[in-house]
């Protein structure tokens, strides 16, 4: 992998410059860095965000004035956490997953970091939550989505999220370089991120940047 679409999670990174990114950028809530260390005894660790990158959506959170996010896929909530600490005290992200197992290593540090009320989590299939979602009348009322969990559905989560989003609001699609995979797709996961990959490229509802931060993040904004 380049430097450019290297992932790493803060600690230990051995690329020199990628440690001064970090050493002159990252300013980590004492919560988010307590969960980030927690994540890392978890033998399922390289499924969490890229911390300089959550700190960038944190961010794009604040820019759009964000009350209503999505996180689809939440493992042990370093970024749903995030959102919530950039979310003003109105503000709700609807955190999507399946399992009670990772989640369960999160919610301590909401609770600690004061934020638990901020997050409705729903543990069952993304597809399952967004569409209840829509059902309950909340489509055009999203500000942002980060799209993150299983990539054979991203292509349905993308939809669903542009659905529940607003006018200007922020769809982000994560590991859209997939480790550099998409240039050579030959499974189904890669596929299906290539697909989206494409079909974005045309896709008039949206703006489009793809950005090399972490594993590859889509950004798109709703037209
Ligand atoms: N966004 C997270 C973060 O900030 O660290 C990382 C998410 S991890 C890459 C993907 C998550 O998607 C896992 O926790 C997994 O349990 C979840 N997942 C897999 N299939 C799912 C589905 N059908 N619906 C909801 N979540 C799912
Ligand atoms: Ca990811």
């Amino acid at each position: 992998m380049s430097r450019m679409i290297s992932k790493s999670h803060c600690g230990g990174r051995a690329d020199p410059l990628m440690q001064y990114v970090l050493q002159h950028s990252l300013r980590e809530h004492p919560v988010l860095k307590k969960l980030r260390l927690k994540t890392m005894e978890d033998s399922m660790n390289g499924m969490m965000v890229a911390c300089e990158q959550s700190q960038f959506m944190a961010n794009l959170v604040k820019l759009i004035h964000a009350k209503k996010a999505l996180e689809i896929g939440v493992y042990t909530g370093y970024n749903t956490l995030n959102m919530a600490l950039a979310l003003p005290d109105d503000g709700v992200v609807v955190a999507c997953d399946i399992s009670e197992e990772y989640t369960n290593i999160g919610k301590p540090f909401w609770q600690e970091a004061g934020v638990e009320k901020k997050i409705d989590l729903r543990l069952q299939p993304a597809l399952q939550t967004l569409d209840e979602l829509i059902e309950d009348g909340q489509a055009g009322t999203f500000d942002f989505a980060f799209i993150d969990a299983d990539k054979v559905n991203y292509d349905g989560y993308f939809e669903k999220s542009l659905q529940l989003l607003r006018k200007g609001g922020v769809i982000a699609v994560d590991n859209v370089l997939w480790g550099g995979k998409v240039l050579n797709p030959d499974d189904e996961d890669t596929v299906a991120i290539d697909k989206l990959n494409k079909k974005l490229l045309r896709d008039i509802r949206v703006t489009l940047s793809m950005l090399t931060i972490g594993d590859g993040l889509t950004l798109a904004t709703k037209l």
